[in-house]
């Protein structure tokens, strides 16, 4: 005879619940609407505190401050001292390590599409980073990664193709070594050029679709009166997309001047209308032009952005600390 516990038939009618909603799923893919369809369920249950389906995106912090880099505009250069100290020692002594990640991946809920690997610090940093992407991508999830790029090896950029990873994003804002050395702190532009050359020789033989590589630029004092430099290394390394982004100066005496302000919008439509490369330069210059207009880049930024976070994203720290979509919301948006 077979006895069943409260907790085995919550996971029977569990399971059930799950297999209808994968079919649901499947229905709404197999019509091109899935993921607009789960966004806006998931946004009216949130008004009535109910979870039916998990984020969208998870993003996961591996490292959350250890970097090799001293990006003069990144938050780590503008946080106290005993607060960076205390990330580092998290990073280094709390953090989730490859086991943990696979544990995670596997409890995910219904609804997860992607997961984007990203900072804090440099998530190339942690020591079983390999696994962790491994892990992604043999859970079926699109595996996408923000990184410096300086630590992407020729071993990783192989394994990242074999495995079918599908978007890396590169942070460079910069076109040439020297500015390269200015704004990230350190000498390692043609490290950088090398790394993404051998990614893009994997990438044309071996990525089956074609991995996605972008390029982000933080346009600032030190990129803004020459853009050509940051469309010309974008097309030097074979980039589908450059991402612009405005920058928030956290350290005010990094604000771009009302003449800065100017020569990028002047400067970046025309430079983009030579480029090969796509990019999201309408956008920028639209938001860059509000800066002009409200002079304050939290008005600017905010409203330029459809934001979905509080409805389908979740943040996991490198120690498992986690935002929910449905507390985010509360947090965020309410
Ligand atoms: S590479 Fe990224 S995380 Fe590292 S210092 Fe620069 S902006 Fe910050």
């Amino acid at each position: 005879m077979h006895f069943m516990s409260g907790c085995d038939s919550h996971s029977v009618r569990g399971k059930a619940i799950m297999n209808h909603l994968d079919r649901f799923h499947e229905i709404l893919r197999h019509r091109g609407m899935r993921n607009s369809a789960i966004h806006g369920i998931r946004r009216m249950l949130a008004y009535r505190n109910i979870t039916l389906f998990g984020p969208d995106m998870i993003r996961i912090n591996p490292m959350s401050a250890i970097c090799n880099h001293r990006c003069s505009m990144c938050w780590l250069q503008t946080i106290p001292e005993d607060t960076r100290k205390n990330l580092i020692r998290q990073d280094q002594h709390e953090r989730m390590n490859a086991p943990d990640y696979d544990r995670l991946l596997r409890s995910m809920p219904a609804g997860l599409r992607e997961v984007n690997v990203v900072g804090g610090g440099e998530p190339l940093l942690h020591p079983e980073i390999h696994s962790i992407f491994r892990s992604i991508k043999r859970r079926g999830y699109r595996g996408s990664l923000i990184t410096n790029g300086t630590n992407l090896t020729p071993e990783l950029a192989e394994d990242l193709t074999n495995i079918q990873w599908d978007h890396i994003r590169i942070s460079i804002s910069a076109g040439d070594r020297d500015t390269y050395h200015r704004v990230q702190g350190v000498d390692r532009f043609d490290r950088l050029i090398r790394n993404v050359r051998i990614l893009n020789r994997f990438r044309s033989t071996k990525s089956r679709p074609r991995m996605h590589l972008s390029v982000f630029h933080v346009l600032q004092r030190d990129n803004i009166s020459n853009p050509s430099l940051l469309f010309g290394i974008a097309e030097q390394l074979e980039a589908d997309f450059i991402e612009f982004d405005p920058l928030i100066p956290l350290n005010p005496d990094l604000a771009l001047s009302h003449d800065e302000l100017a020569t990028a919008i002047e400067l970046l439509p025309k430079t983009a209308a030579r480029s090969s490369v796509p990019s999201n330069v309408s956008e920028i210059v639209s938001n860059l032009r509000k800066q002009l207009e409200v002079n304050d880049i939290r008005t600017a930024f905010i409203p330029a952005r459809r934001c979905s976070v509080g409805y389908d994203q979740c943040f996991i720290q490198q120690t498992a600390m986690c935002i929910p979509v449905v507390s985010a919301m509360k947090r965020w948006v309410m």
